[in-house]
């Protein structure tokens, strides 16, 4: 698994592809967080 931002989002949450369940951070790559989930818009 990667590594997680830890909260850091590195995009915004208007064009973040997964958010981080554990720590809520938002990113467009999925191997960026521990626990991803895919979010629907
Ligand atoms: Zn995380």
């Amino acid at each position: 698994m990667g590594k997680c931002l830890k909260g850091k989002s590195e995009s915004q949450k208007s064009d973040a592809k997964y958010v981080c369940k554990k720590c809520k951070a938002y990113t467009t790559e999925k191997s960026h967080l521990c626990k991803p989930e895919k979010i629907k818009k």
